[in-house]
């Protein structure tokens, strides 16, 4: 994840530079229960409104809570399928507050989030209620696959505020909603909404099947340019990027264009950053408990929570995608093997390189950097 607006910050209030280093446990990505009530274009869990057998019961869960702290995981983002269907949320969320993790948020589509259950959130202290909003209006409903669901996530925004949460809005782009982008950060502006989360597409679960969907990179670069613009303007909220570094190095580019005595800090800021953090800072277990390197990897199992702690499957290297995502810098071939700004972005996201070109140490072909840029 790149965080624009601490990077924004740095421009006109410079931090003490300090060398890169991996958190003592990852931010762990938890997508308790695959069911949904929602059918999303993008979802990488591809999940649909039914049950999926065997995923962890509550005792699992709890146990597995212990195991994570026990592993230094300084936060969770509790996901799915949408977690408000999984019956035990909120006792999850209460042991998780009670071990004292730093921060536990919840990923939702906020359908579901009536007066009550807004309340019920805000009682088990969630740190952060992040809700996906893919365009306005229809634009959102025909990603989400249901008439009314704009209007219905809004309803939970903004009832969420109401009841004292912390919110955010979270955008994933393709070619078909890149035009609602101005409007949404409209939105977010209108509704004094604190955060705005932009995804770029990846390329896994049912994201993979509409990979002709991904925008291109003139798109990409007309979307960061607008966001950067929209971070400077609000300095009150914060913007972050997700599933592609490489937008560290264009935002280091867009510096240095316009205030040139200040891109050496940001390089050294986005080199104390460190870019893609999959298999080293930021963890992620599914419903059944296997544990993988990011949200994109689900063909890939490093371990089952069930079978094993997760501060020993985490450390394992005799995975050879754990060995490869681990080491720094990344052996990696390609445009990402050649570029100059490998250890700021550290090779953007290893399954699209895998699932685009057949080498998850070749180069990730969403890069939207020119050759120039990188030599
Ligand atoms: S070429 Fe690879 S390492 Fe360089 S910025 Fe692009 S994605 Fe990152």
């Amino acid at each position: 994840m790149f965080r624009l607006s601490r990077f924004i910050r740095e421009l006109s209030e410079p931090s003490l530079v300090r060398p890169y280093r991996d958190l003592p446990g990852p931010v762990v990505i938890w997508n308790l229960v695959r069911r949904c009530n929602l059918a999303c274009r993008h979802c990488y869990s591809t999940s649909t409104d039914k049950d999926f057998t065997g995923e962890l019961t509550t005792w699992e869960a709890m146990h597995a809570l212990r195991d994570l702290k026990a592993a230094g995981v300084p936060a969770l983002i509790l996901s799915g399928g949408e977690p408000l269907l999984r019956p035990d949320l909120f006792e999850l969320a209460a042991e998780a507050r009670r071990l004292g993790f730093a921060s536990v948020s919840l990923s939702t589509n906020g359908t579901l989030i009536d007066d009550d259950t807004a309340h019920r959130i805000a009682a088990a202290r969630f740190s952060y209620v992040g809700i996906s909003v893919d365009g306005i209006g229809a634009v959102h409903d025909g990603f989400r696959g249901k008439d009314g669901a704009f209007a219905d996530s809004m309803a939970g925004i903004r009832r969420c505020r109401e009841s004292g949460l912390k919110v955010g809005l979270r955008f994933t782009m393709t070619r078909d909603n890149a035009h609602h982008l101005p409007e949404v950060l409209e939105l977010m502006r209108a509704e004094a909404i604190d955060k705005f989360y932009f995804s770029h597409l990846n390329y896994a679960g049912r994201g993979n099947r509409n990979r002709a969907e991904d925008a291109h990179a003139a798109m990409t670069r007309a979307a960061m340019d607008r966001l950067f613009e929209a971070a400077m303007a609000s300095p009150e909220a914060e913007f972050v990027t997700g599933n592609n570094d490489a937008d560290g190095p264009y935002f280091l580019g867009w510096v240095a264009s316009r205030w040139p005595d200040k891109a050496a800090h940001i390089a050294a800021k986005l080199a104390e950053w460190g870019g893609n953090a999959s298999g080293i800072n930021v963890a992620n277990i599914d419903n059944l408990g296997w544990v993988h390197p990011d949200t994109m990897w689900w063909h890939e199992r490093l371990g089952n929570v069930r079978e094993r702690p997760f501060a020993q499957i985490w450390a394992d290297t005799a995975n050879p995608l754990m060995a490869g995502l681990k080491a720094r810098p990344r052996a990696l071939t390609g445009r990402c093997g050649e570029c100059r700004h490998l250890v700021l972005c550290n090779g953007n996201s290893r399954v699209r390189a895998e699932k685009a070109g057949g080498d998850r140490w070749g180069e990730d072909p969403a890069c939207y950097l020119t050759d120039e840029e990188i030599q």
